[in-house]
């Protein structure tokens, strides 16, 4: 079945699924009788097209769009755009399955799928990427809309390119309406979208320590990753009384022991778009670690001695060698707030040592959930207060955790929220699938 070399991290995400799926299956033939499976690995819908745009030099350049309509069974299609040179159409698939399980533990109406591009938005003047983004809606455009494709952001796709993507369905389509999330707050954006992610899976690493007795205050922690969920998952953990203590981004990592300084953080990142060396020039007691001189099998991060990780860059980011360098200087929370950043041997690892493992299909699931209360106030013309959004983003993670460890524990693998997740993201799809009949 690994058929195609193009779609490895695909055939990896299928497998676990698969993999978890067969105590279910051997209770539930039922499920087996309605060809679930053949039908659910195989998107409703693969959209690829051309996206022509002109740099600043006024040269033509060609990049590779993709939407992957993965699952329509739950609601409409859901789940974010990525912008990276490292993207294929395997990367959209894979993300855009993993999607549908996701948006299916959070109990919403929304269906799964993914987007992007092989566009390097890195070096790119503001025109550029407005000219890219205006060029890449002008053929999405007539496969989405509030009630059909939802997309919202992920690597390389923030509130700047939002913006501009949103401002091109406007002058096409004439409609002002909720089709992308992610918004700004003065133009249909939700209060606590931006922070959701984050938040969510440093909410779920709680849930996962609280079910075990503990707390997260005053762990040290690592965090992988400078974007949107590390830095949310950062001022998180700040606010829940725990120290992160690294955090990295694609040239590097770093490592500030006395805590990394947020606001900082921020101004690089989200202001500066800089690399992260640039914060030891205010702080030279950090150590910074170019990739070049990462250990040969994993990633610098994970190398640190801490309680717990929250792998927030990208996916494959935690190797096996990572896995037993973590389990062996005593951490026992993993909270993922990317997509599959663990390889599923270091996954192997972390089930088999019992510690409190929160995959990301459902640590990191609070994005989705909050894009689609992004929908539900754009639907309903109003904006929620924070309070009101973070309350609900906060119930939405306890109830995908507590699905996972009910369901795990059903199954008489009580710690393995891996299992849990996937069954019990399976089975709402599944269910929905054959009440709907064979389409
Ligand atoms: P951002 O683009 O904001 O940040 C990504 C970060 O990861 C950057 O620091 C980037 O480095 C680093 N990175 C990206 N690719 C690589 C790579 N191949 N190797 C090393 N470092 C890399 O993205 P997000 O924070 O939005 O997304 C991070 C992860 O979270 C992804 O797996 C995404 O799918 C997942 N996710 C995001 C959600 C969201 O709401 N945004 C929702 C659910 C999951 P640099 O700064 O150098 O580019």
């Amino acid at each position: 079945r690994h058929s195609s070399p193009a779609q490895t991290e695909f055939y990896q995400a299928a497998e676990e699924v698969l993999e978890c799926l067969r105590p279910l299956f051997e209770r539930s033939p039922y499920y087996h009788d309605h060809s679930i499976i053949e039908r659910i690995v195989e998107p409703e819908r693969q959209i690829m097209f051309r996206v022509c745009w002109t740099d600043d030099a006024g040269k033509v350049q060609v990049n590779k769009g993709y939407r992957v309509q993965f699952n329509s069974a739950l609601g409409p299609y859901k789940g974010g755009l990525r912008f990276h040179p490292s993207v294929t159409a395997g990367t959209i698939k894979f993300l855009g399955f993993e999607q549908i399980f996701k948006n299916a533990l959070t109990g919403l109406p929304i269906g799964g799928g993914k987007g992007g591009s092989d566009f390097d938005p890195k070096g790119k003047s503001d025109t550029e990427i407005m000219r890219f983004c205006q060029s890449f809606m002008s053929e999405l455009y007539r496969h989405i809309g509030p009630a059909t494709d939802v997309p919202a952001g992920d690597i390389g796709v923030g509130a700047r390119e939002i913006g501009y993507l949103f401002g091109q369905y406007k002058r096409l389509t004439g409609c002002y309406e909720g089709v992308l999330t992610g918004k700004g707050l003065s133009w249909g954006g939700s209060l606590g979208r931006k922070e959701a992610t984050g938040y969510g899976a440093v909410y779920f690493a709680q849930s996962m320590l609280e079910a075990r007795g503990e707390g997260i205050e005053g762990k040290t922690c690592l965090v992988s990753g400078a974007g949107n969920v590390a830095i949310y998952t950062i001022e998180k953990l700040y606010e829940l009384g725990a120290t992160p203590i690294t955090c990295s981004d694609s040239r590097g990592m770093l490592h500030d022991p006395r805590g990394i300084d947020l606001a900082l953080l921020k101004e690089l990142k989200e202001v500066k778009r800089v690399s992260l060396e640039a914060y030891l020039a205010t702080h030279p007691e950090a150590h910074y670690v170019p990739v070049a001189d990462y250990p040969a099998d994993g990633h610098a991060v994970w190398r640190i001695p801490a309680n717990a990780a929250f792998p927030c860059a990208t996916q494959n980011e935690l190797t096996k060698a990572d896995a037993e360098t973590l389990l062996g200087h005593g951490v026992d929370c993993i909270s993922e707030g990317a997509n599959m950043p663990a390889t599923a041997d270091a996954v192997d690892l972390f089930l088999g040592a019992g510690v409190a493992y929160g995959p990301g299909k459902a640590a990191n699931a609070g994005g989705v959930a909050t894009s689609q209360l992004e929908m539900a106030q754009n639907s309903s013309m109003q904006q929620w207060p924070l309070e009101k959004v973070d309350a609900k983003l906060k119930a939405i993670m306890a109830s995908v955790h507590r699905q996972c460890a009910d369901t795990a524990e059903e199954f008489g693998e009580p710690s393995n929220l891996v299992l849990g997740a996937n069954i019990a993201g399976f089975r709402r799809v599944a269910d929905a699938m054959i009440e709907q009949g064979v389409c």
